[in-house]
C-alpha cells in the first residue's frame, strides 16, 4: 500500500448498523488525494466486511484493515460473539461491552506498527475509549454516531434540559412533551426515547454516560447525512459544536461505481439476479419492501400480524425475515396457515440478509416498511422511496419524526413506544394487521396526498445523489474536513 501522508484511523463499533457506513466512509476517504485509511476491527468483522473492500483494494485504493484480536474468552463471551447482532442472549450485553473496552489495549499494542502515524481518528460514539487513546497520542478524535443532525440535536437538548424528567413528577411515561430549542415543534413521550432517557432492563447507563462524556470532548463530528435534508438542524448543531460538524453522506452512495452493493454488510442470502428479475416483473412504484435492519427481533405473534398486514394490502412485497425470527413456529405458520400459498404470486420472502440498497434502488419499489434505523432511512431517502415507519427502539422514534413530520415522506403505522432489544416477549401484539394494511394503503395511495409524498421523496432522492458529486455539499464538506485536519496537524508540528 502506498504510504500517503494523511493517514486516517477508523474505529467502528462492531455491529452492522455502525460498521457498514464506516466501511463506506473508509472507501470515500481513501479516494481523496494523499489520504490513507486503516480500519481497526476484529477478526470476524474483517471476514464479514472484507468482500465490500476487495474491489477497492484491488483497484489500488490505499485502504486496509488492522486486526484487533477480540477478547471473547477474557470477557466471558462465547467464540463468535463479535458483533451486536451475534450476542446470543441479552444478559451477555455487559460482557460484550467489556470486550469492546478491552480493544483499547489491543490497539495500543499494535499502534506502533501503523505507518505513517495516523493524523486523525474517526471512531464510533460508543467506542468511547478512543477519546482517551487519541489524547494520549496527540491526535484529534472525530466522533461518528451514524445518526442525523436532527437526532444529535434532539438528544443534546434532552440531555441538557432533562425535560423528559417531568414524567417523574407524576406525569406518565406516555405523556407527550415538547423537546425545547428545536426549529420545529417536536413532541415525544418518554417511552419513545433511546435507552439514555428511557432505560431498558439491562443496565448500560455507565457505558452510555462514558460515550456522552467522550462525545462532548470530541474534536468534531462527522455525520452520515446531507445539509439539504435537514439544513436548519445542521445549522443549529454546528452552533453547538463550534462549527466542527461535517455532513458527508449519504455514505451508501459513495461507491456505487465499483463494488457490488449486494455485499454491504453481509453476503446476501438470495440470488440477487433472481430478486431483480422478480422486481422487473412488477410495475413501477408498486412493490412494498419490508425489512427491519440487523437487530430487531419481533416476537412471533407480532410477526404474523405484520405478514397478514402485508397480505391484506394486496400489493406485491419483498419481506425480509431474519434468522432470529426463523423459529420453528414462524416457518410452521408460513407453511401451515396457507400464507405462502395465498400470496405466492406476489411475495418474495428473503430469509436472512437482503441486498437492501440494490432492492431500494429498483424502480418497482414504491414503499419501504422500515424500523427507521438511520442507515435504512437514509438509504430510502437516497433511492427516493417513501417510507412506512414502524420504529422499535434506540433513536428510531426520533428518525420517524424527521421522516413523517419534518420531511413529509413517510406514513407512521402508529407504534407508540419502544420495545427494547431482548424485551420483545414482554409484549404481545402492539400493532394489529389492519393498522399495518391501513398505513401501507395510505403510503401507496395515488390521491393528492400520496402523490405529494412520493414527489417529495423523489426530489430528495435526486438531491441526495447530487450532493456527493463535485460541487455538491457533501463533496465539499469532505474536502473541508480533510483541510481542517491538515491545518490542525500543521499547527501542532
Ligand atoms: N441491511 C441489509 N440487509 C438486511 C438488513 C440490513 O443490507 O437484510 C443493511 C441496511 O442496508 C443498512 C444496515 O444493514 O445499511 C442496517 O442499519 P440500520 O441503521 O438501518 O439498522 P440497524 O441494523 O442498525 O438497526
Amino acid at each position: 500500500m502506498a504510504t500517503n501522508k494523511l493517514h486516517f484511523l477508523l474505529i467502528p463499533l462492531i455491529g452492522p448498523g455502525h460498521s457498514i457506513p464506516m466501511i463506506d466512509m473508509a472507501k470515500l476517504l481513501a479516494k481523496q488525494s494523499n489520504v490513507t485509511v486503516t480500519i481497526a476491527t476484529t477478526p470476524l468483522n474483517i471476514t464479514r466486511y472484507h468482500a465490500t473492500l476487495t474491489e477497492s483494494i484491488k483497484s489500488g485504493l490505499p485502504v486496509r484493515f488492522l486486526e484487533l484480536p477480540f477478547p471473547a474468552a477474557e470477557a466471558g463471551l462465547p467464540e463468535g460473539c463479535e458483533s451486536t447482532d451475534k450476542i446470543p442472549s441479552m444478559d451477555l450485553v455487559p460482557n460484550f461491552l467489556a470486550a469492546v473496552d478491552k480493544l483499547q489495549q489491543k490497539l495500543e499494542e499494535r499502534y506502533e506498527t501503523l505507518n505513517p502515524r495516523p493524523i486523525c481518528i474517526i471512531s464510533d460514539k460508543y467506542m468511547s475509549w478512543t477519546g482517551e487513546f487519541a489524547n494520549n497520542h496527540h491526535i484529534p478524535r472525530i466522533m461518528f454516531d451514524g445518526m442525523s443532525c436532527f437526532n444529535e440535536l434532539c438528544c443534546n437538548n434532552l440531555y441538557t434540559s432533562k425535560v423528559f424528567e417531568v414524567c417523574m413528577t407524576g406525569l406518565h411515561d406516555s405523556q407527550p412533551f415538547v423537546v425545547p430549542g428545536l426549529p420545529d415543534r417536536i413532541e415525544f413521550t418518554r417511552n419513545q426515547l433511546p435507552p439514555e432517557f428511557y432505560p431498558s432492563s439491562i443496565d448500560t447507563s455507565e457505558f452510555r454516560q462514558r460515550a456522552r462524556d467522550s462525545e462532548v470532548r470530541a474534536y468534531g463530528v462527522v455525520i452520515n447525512s446531507f445539509e439539504e435534508l435537514e439544513q436548519e438542524y445542521v445549522n443549529e448543531y454546528k452552533k453547538l459544536r463550534r462549527g466542527k460538524v461535517w455532513c458527508i453522506g449519504p455514505l451508501s452512495l459513495c461507491d456505487s461505481d465499483n463494488s457490488p452493493q449486494s455485499r454491504r454488510g453481509n453476503i446476501a442470502s438470495i440470488d440477487e439476479q433472481q430478486c431483480l428479475n422478480w422486481l422487473d416483473s412488477h410495475k413501477p412504484d408498486s412493490v412494498i419492501y419490508a425489512c427491519f435492519g440487523s437487530l430487531v427481533r419481533i416476537n412471533t405473534p407480532q410477526l404474523i400480524e405484520l405478514g397478514l398486514g402485508l397480505e391484506a394490502s394486496n400489493h406485491p412485497f419483498i419481506w425480509v425475515i431474519k434468522s432470529v425470527h426463523r423459529e420453528k413456529e414462524v416457518e410452521e405458520w408460513l407453511a401451515e396457515s396457507g400464507f405462502e400459498e395465498r400470496v405466492k404470486d406476489r411475495e418474495f420472502i428473503i430469509r436472512g440478509w437482503a441486498p437492501q440498497v440494490v432492492i431500494l434502488s429498483h424502480p418497482s419499489v414504491g414503499g419501504f416498511l422500515t424500523h427507521c434505523g438511520w442507515n435504512s432511512t437514509l438509504e430510502s431517502v437516497s433511492a427516493g422511496v417513501p417510507m412506512i415507519t414502524w420504529p422499535q427502539f434506540s433513536e428510531q422514534f426520533i428518525n420517524e419524526k424527521l421522516v413523517v413530520q419534518v420531511l413529509g415522506i413517510g406514513v407512521s403505522v402508529g407504534a407508540d413506544s419502544v420495545v427494547h432489544v431482548g424485551e420483545e416477549d414482554r409484549f404481545g401484539v402492539k400493532v394489529k394487521s389492519e393498522t399495518v394494511t391501513k398505513a401501507i394503503e395510505k403510503a401507496m395511495d395515488d390521491g393528492i396526498e400520496g402523490n405529494e409524498r412520493r414527489k417529495r421523496a423523489k426530489e430528495l432522492g435526486i438531491i441526495a445523489n447530487n450532493v456527493i458529486k463535485e460541487g455538491g455539499s457533501s463533496h465539499l464538506n469532505l474536502t473541508l474536513l480533510i483541510q481542517d485536519i491538515m491545518h490542525h496537524a500543521n499547527n501542532l508540528s
